[in-house]
């Protein structure tokens, strides 16, 4: 019997209602119809997926977008599409992204029935005001009945997104947020800070002067609050945004820290494979072997686990210290870092200033 690779599947669908006003992910608004025929485009493309031949599905993950936008029928096609054709591994984790509003109890028994096993939700405040300058199309009271839903349908493992960094967000009302969601004991919290993304409608008012962001200081102290307040319910950091219980780390979201391949099918989607980086449409690109050394640094001190040495060795068949022995040094020094005998990882104050900590590790050009 030929063992097949392990592979993760991450599928694109571009839609919502209305476009958030600092959202610069590839979604927008559309017709049932236009709906339908990249429903029906998706599932030729994943049904035509050579790589079925070697590889198995570990983790499958719907994202967007809005995916709870697809009808029931439209979903189980997509999941008709990957069943027929790939094999999925007994227990593979399986997450759907949804919006509060926009998710049925019709339809959450549908996911249940598709082996959807992790809803990924996406609340951001659990203060309307924010909600509404975000341009969100929920209310809070939306996403409670929804989250109350998903629970009733049986869904043992749940995010909640939350947002800090919001335009008129005080530190008392993220701490209010953060309470509220942990409080209500979903297994995992990831927790972004707002980035203001060209393109956008903030990127637009903040070039006209007309977006108030909370300073530098407050948006540090809200960070340094989610560590903290989290950890009290039990909630641990193992990435620089994502808090899960134990055992509820997000396997899907893990894989690309690690750089495990990954097949993104859809719009715009990526793609690792053999060592080669392409999105649906695009030339691949080959990695050299420095490109897939930094990345493993970059991508590894996310975690709060770190960069496996043996792992890196065993891959490039030299040792972390003998490529990367100078930067280690200054930095576990500066106590940015801890360079162990099995692993290297962030401090919480290399943690706190990740990008600069990252940008240190790009290697010269041989
Ligand atoms: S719901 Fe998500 S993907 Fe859609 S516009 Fe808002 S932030 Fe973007």
């Amino acid at each position: 019997m030929i063992t097949k690779k392990p592979l993760e599947l991450y599928l694109h669908i571009p839609f919502c209602v209305r476009k958030c006003h600092y959202c610069d992910f590839p979604s927008s608004p559309t017709t049932p119809k236009e709906q339908r025929a990249y429903v029906e485009d998706l599932c030729h493309l994943i049904r035509e997926q050579k790589t079925s031949k070697t590889h198995a599905l570990s983790t499958i993950f719907v994202g967007g977008g809005t995916p709870s936008l697809l009808t029931a029928q439209e979903i189980s096609s997509i999941f008709a599409a990957i069943r027929e054709t790939f094999e999925v591994v007994r227990s593979g984790e399986i997450t759907i992204e949804v919006n509060p509003g926009t998710v049925s109890k019709e339809l959450l028994a549908c996911y249940q029935e598709l082996g959807i096993n992790r809803l990924s939700i996406g609340l951001q405040s659990t203060n309307d005001d924010e909600l509404k300058t975000l341009g969100r199309i929920h209310t809070y009271q939306d996403f409670l009945e929804t989250y109350e839903s998903c629970k009733e349908a049986g869904f043992k493992n749940v995010n909640v997104d939350l947002m800090f960094g919001i335009p008129g967000q005080t530190v008392s009302s993220w701490e209010r947020s953060l309470r509220q969601i942990a409080e209500l004991d979903p297994q995992h919290i990831s927790a972004y800070s707002l980035i203001v993304e060209e393109g956008t409608k903030f990127s637009l008012m903040e070039q006209k002067g007309e977006l108030i962001l909370p300073s530098e200081d407050v948006e540090r102290e809200m960070y340094k609050l989610t560590k903290n307040l989290l950890l009290e319910y039990g909630f641990h950091r193992y990435e620089i945004s994502n808090y899960a219980k134990a055992g509820y780390e997000c396997r899907h979201n893990l894989g690309y820290w690690q750089r495990k391949e990954y097949l993104g099918l859809g719009y715009q989607a990526a793609s690792l494979i053999d060592e080669t980086r392409f999105t649906t449409g695009g030339e691949p690109v080959v990695l050299s072997v420095k490109e897939q050394m930094e990345e493993t640094m970059f991508l590894g001190l996310r975690m709060s686990c770190g960069v496996d040495k043996e792992a890196f060795f065993k891959k490039y068949g030299c040792t972390l210290d003998s490529v990367y022995g100078k930067v280690l040094e200054e930095f576990a020094q500066k106590e940015l870092l801890i360079n162990g005998n099995e692993k290297v990882y962030l401090t919480e104050k290399g943690l706190d200033l990740s990008n600069y900590v990252m940008s240190e590790f790009l290697l010269e050009d041989e």
